[in-house]
């Protein structure tokens, strides 16, 4: 079949949940994808900031082959060697103490807000417990996850949410400051919004807001789900602001591709939450998954991806820097490391159309909030690879 006949059986049988790009890829190799008829594509997506390392990894393809001709499931009811290893590892890159192994983001975010309120529940035996969140945050698509998403339109439909959420302005300590009261039991927030926009915390904030949360015991739930794993330059974007939540949040390129995330809690935490028939999964964590994880942590380590993101991080600053400078359509450029972002100014171009004409011409670029294309490629990219972005970006914004 050709792609277009995929694309058309596709759309009789999937349900209609994205617009999608009209390409079907069939295979990929370091930062390039390949579609069915074999047109060559620049990856500045990375399967939405997944894939870390890249395409056609051998040694990571090995790691996976090897745990499932081993042993690929078991359940959380027994131990397996790939899961105590990966949350050894996860425990140390995070500062944190326990870790839960989860299936996606989404459910990640779940078990972070029912560790907040067991915490809450454990100390006063109450039920009417708040949780304060950002608006034009992103936390996922199962109604706990969306309850705290700050974007009305994806709530509405879906209502009546979880209940007792409050949302604040991200970076404005006021706003949030007037949300608290005695019932609070958390703050939740990206520390670099990923979907809202790419708008990092600023330090003052995040600084303040880790004060409020120490002096009234309130739990600061971070979800490091697209901005950790080194993206931003340092192993989670909290590192860079000298704090630590009491719970992390991750998932997306933890396993660069297989489904896994992970839900982690400082001891303080661990002692009041969730306790034996509290809390489970039946995938989550699996010895496959967390095979994935274990060499994830590994290649981090080995290839020194952390410094490739600084250094091509600063390139591709200054390169946005100039495209912004350039071209009087766009309004603003943020971000930092490999999370960065573009604003059009939507009266001369829209941002979706952008990423459209860039997928035509082997670039792939995704938006993010309002009218602002997204950069988050593998972390492996190099400066050349900049370069050849820019080069079909500008010709695209023309
Ligand atoms: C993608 C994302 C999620 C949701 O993850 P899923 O695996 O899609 O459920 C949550 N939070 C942030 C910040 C994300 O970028």
């Amino acid at each position: 079949m050709t792609m277009n006949e995929y694309i058309n059986e596709a759309e009789s049988v999937l349900l209609h949940t994205y617009n999608r790009y009209p390409v079907v890829f069939d295979h990929g190799k370091g930062v390039k994808l390949y579609d069915l008829e074999g047109k060559e594509y620049l990856d500045f997506c990375a399967g939405i900031a997944v894939f870390a390392l890249g395409y056609g990894n051998e040694e990571y393809n090995s790691a996976l082959k090897a745990q499932i001709d081993k042993l690929i499931h078991t359940s959380n009811l027994f131990y397996s060697v790939p899961a105590i290893e990966a949350a050894k590892g996860l425990a140390k890159i995070s500062g944190m103490d326990r870790v839960f192994f989860t299936n996606s983001g989404a459910e990640a975010i779940e078990g972070a807000i029912k560790s907040a309120r067991k915490y809450a529940y454990d100390k006063d035996g109450k039920t009417d417990h708040e949780i304060i969140a950002m608006n034009h945050s992103f936390h996922g698509r199962t109604m706990g996850a969306l309850s705290v998403t700050g974007k009305k339109q994806y709530r509405e439909p879906f209502c009546p949410m979880i209940g007792n959420i409050r949302y604040a302005e991200f970076n404005d300590y006021e706003s949030v400051l007037g949300n608290v009261n005695d019932r609070t039991c958390a703050i939740i927030m990206e520390t670099i919004q990923g979907e809202g926009g790419i708008y990092p915390a600023e330090q003052e904030f995040l600084e303040k807001i880790r004060k409020l949360c120490d002096e009234r015991d309130i739990l600061l739930i971070l979800d490091e789900i697209q901005c950790g794993m080194g993206r931003s330059g340092s192993m989670f974007a909290y590192e860079a602001y000298g704090i630590r939540p009491d719970i992390v949040t991750v998932a997306k390129a933890v396993g660069c591709g297989v489904p896994v995330g992970a839900f982690m809690m400082t001891q303080k935490v661990a002692d009041r939450a969730l306790k034996p028939g509290d809390h489970g999964t039946t995938y989550g964590g699996n010895p496959l998954v967390t095979a994935a994880v274990c060499e994830v942590l590994k290649q981090f380590e080995e290839r020194r991806v952390i410094d490739n993101v600084r250094t091509v991080g600063e390139y591709l600053y200054a390169s946005l820097e100039q495209i912004a400078n350039e071209y009087d359509c766009v309004t603003a450029h943020r971000g930092r490391g490999l999370i960065q972002g573009i604003e059009l100014d939507p009266d001369k171009k829209s941002a979706a159309e952008v990423c459209r004409k860039a997928i035509e011409s082997g670039l792939i670029i995704i938006t993010a909030g309002t009218n602002t294309i997204r950069f988050i490629p593998p972390l492996i990219i190099t400066k050349e690879d900049v370069d050849s972005m820019i080069g079909i970006l500008k010709n695209v914004l023309g």
